[in-house]
């Protein structure tokens, strides 16, 4: 099928719930893509932060291939060597304790949000339920994960949501204080807000956060949805903020493609939710834990740091363009947002994209980038010579 046939299918037949480009995309290589009409395109997306291995991996492909030849699927109810060996990379590898498998990132973070009011239900009983997250997070699309969001555009619509959730400015310790109370189980935060816009957080005050959270003993909710699995130069950003989450959530990139999720606790955690308690049918699938297994194999020291040194290169590079309509550059690894002005965010991801380049765009006015962790020298300077083309 041709463009056109695609897009008139998708029309009649299909909920109109995004706003998409007007290109089909057939296949890729690496971190780079081809639409239907043969034309390529520098990938600065990896879906959104999800193919972190690139396209057409050869290690991943045959893993999910050799996993569907054995078993594709068996429940829960019984054991599976990917789920298992998966769990005993991800658990010594970020310092955790204990891990659960879903499918998405909005599912794990309901999970860490089970695990909270049941903590703190278990040890101090009712009454002590509400959790505070930040002003201009993103936590997913469920009744509850919309409600844990703090924009307040998330909040319509679709009422009644779930209750005991409160926001804080983020970085201000002060606004934090001022939403404190005998009601509160925990406080769950992004360290680099995603669709907020690229915004990290301050190191002092992700500190100062955790150090609030022991006092109280409010669990430290970190949502690595997004920047987790070596999206920022190391496994999980909190690593690099120096801090230890009683539970993190992760999901984009973990399975390099196939839909993947969950959240790792801490020993004070890892008995809060028992059998019965908590459950997923696809959740920890062992084809999908089979691809999550070779993403795991690819994070080593090395990677790490070519991540880093590959997101410093693409950071100066468009430092370099001089650009009018650049007002400012964040992010850390290969997540990385540059303020737009002059245009709209929107308006200019369009025109990269004919011109042949992906990216993304998040809060108001960024352009967000989440290149393939794997993409080489080579395709960020034909990107950045893309970008010098249309920004100039
Ligand atoms: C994408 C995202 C989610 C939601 O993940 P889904 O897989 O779409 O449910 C939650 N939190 C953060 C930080 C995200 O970036």
């Amino acid at each position: 099928m041709n463009f056109e046939q695609i897009k008139a299918l998708d029309s009649q037949y299909v909920l109109q719930t995004y706003g998409r480009n007007p290109v089909a995309i057939d296949h890729g290589k690496g971190a780079t893509l081809w639409d239907t009409e043969g034309k390529e395109y520098i990938d600065f997306t990896s879906g959104i932060g999800v193919c972190s291995l690139g396209y057409a991996n050869e290690k991943w492909a045959k893993a999910i291939y050799d996993q569907a030849m054995k078993v594709g699927h068996i429940s829960n109810l019984y054991y599976t060597e990917p789920y298992a060996a998966l769990a005993a990379k991800l658990v010594p590898a970020s310092g955790m304790a204990a891990a659960f498998f879903g499918n998405s990132g909005a599912e794990a973070n309901e999970g860490m949000i089970k695990t909270a009011r049941k903590y703190s239900f278990d040890k101090y009983g009712q009454g002590r339920a509400t959790i505070i997250t930040l002003k201009n997070s993103f936590h997913g699309r469920t009744i509850t994960t919309l409600k844990a969001t703090g924009q307040d555009h998330f909040h319509e619509f679709f009422f009644p949501f779930t209750e005991g959730f409160r926001y804080a400015d983020a970085n201000d310790m002060d606004s934090l204080l001022a939403q404190s109370g005998d009601d509160v189980c925990a406080v769950m935060m992004e360290l680099i807000q995603g669709e907020g816009g690229v915004n990290p957080l301050n190191k002092d005050y992700v500190q100062a956060v955790a150090k609030l959270c022991a006092e109280k003993d409010w669990l430290l909710l970190i949502d690595e949805v997004q920047t987790g699995i070596g999206r920022t130069g190391s496994l999980f950003a909190f690593q690099q903020f120096d801090i230890q989450p009683d539970v993190v959530s992760f999901a984009k990139g973990i399975a390099g493609g196939l839909p993947f999720g969950g959240f790792l606790t801490n020993e004070k955690c890892r008995k809060v939710l028992g059998a019965g308690d908590h459950g997923s049918t696809f959740g920890g699938n062992p084809m999908a834990a089979a691809a999550a297994g070779v993403v795991m194999d690819a994070m080593t020291p090395a990677f790490f740091q070519e991540v880093k040194e590959k997101g410093e290169y693409l950071r100066a590079g468009i430092a370099a363009l001089n650009s009018p309509y650049v007002s400012g550059i964040r992010g850390m690894g290969l997540m990385i947002g540059a303020g737009i002005q002059g245009m709209t965010h929107k308006e200019l991801c369009a025109k990269l994209r004919d011109a042949g380049l992906l990216t993304l765009t998040a809060g108001k006015d960024t352009l967000r980038l989440l290149p393939p962790l794997v993409i080489t020298k080579e395709e960020i300077d034909k990107g950045l010579a893309i970008m010098a083309q249309v920004m100039k």
